[in-house]
């Protein structure tokens, strides 16, 4: 069910988007999404369009990044570390890839 309120957020951002720009029928989207929200693209995609009612999204997926808050230290996504390499600190945080950006609407 994650998919399911992911895509109706989506379309939320969207429709709000479109209000502010004063734009009464949408056809097509873009959005920045970040890696960590979702898990089955094309099941988002499929729950968007029928929740949407065909509007076509088109994604661009920002990736995870993760880094140390204590040095700043970035580390690559793939290896999931919990604690820093550089100065051992278990604070790590999320950067990137919590995004949900509404970039065109059309
Ligand atoms: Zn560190």
């Amino acid at each position: 069910m994650h998919e399911l309120h992911l895509a109706e957020d989506i379309l939320r951002k969207i429709m709000e988007k479109a209000e502010e720009l004063d734009q009464k029928e949408i056809t097509s989207a873009k959005i920045g999404l970040g890696a960590s929200r979702f898990t089955h693209m094309e099941e988002l995609l499929e729950l968007f369009n029928d929740i949407s009612g065909g509007i076509k999204l088109e994604i661009d997926v920002i990736p995870v990044k993760t880094a140390c808050a204590k040095c700043q230290t970035e580390f690559n996504p793939k290896t999931m570390r919990l604690d820093c390499e550089k100065c051992g600190s278990t604070d790590i945080q999320m950067v990137s890839g919590n995004e949900l950006i509404v970039k065109e609407v059309c």
